[in-house]
């Protein structure tokens, strides 16, 4: 099933953003999460190493823009510059960490 964005808000005072999909489910990801699952080939290196996340300083986890690209993804960039991240909807739907998504 192809996944469908029914609302996207970027809540830019908590530094989140906050999807609604199409099957009534709700995502919010605040700005450390996006960075630290940034699909970016930098990023991915630095996970595969498994060295400290970059969301260290804050700058790093502070959303700066976001644009859609195309219809499945959108662009997210964040105050430190890095601004290479694609995040596809499905995507966002794996950095889900919500309780039904990441059961205890
Ligand atoms: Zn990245
Ligand atoms: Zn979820």
């Amino acid at each position: 099933m192809q996944l469908e964005i029914e609302e996207f808000r970027w809540a830019q005072e908590q530094n989140q953003i906050e999807v609604d999909w199409s099957d009534g489910h709700k995502t919010v990801l605040p700005g450390h999460v996006l960075r630290n699952g940034c699909p970016c080939a930098h990023c991915g290196l630095k996970r595969r190493e498994q060295e400290a996340p970059e969301t260290a300083s804050a700058s790093a986890a502070q959303v700066d823009f976001v644009d859609p690209v195309g219809l499945y993804a959108v662009s997210i960039g964040f105050k430190d510059m890095h601004v290479s991240g694609i995040y596809t909807y499905e995507l966002l739907r794996e950095l889900c960490y919500c309780p039904v998504c990441l059961p205890v």
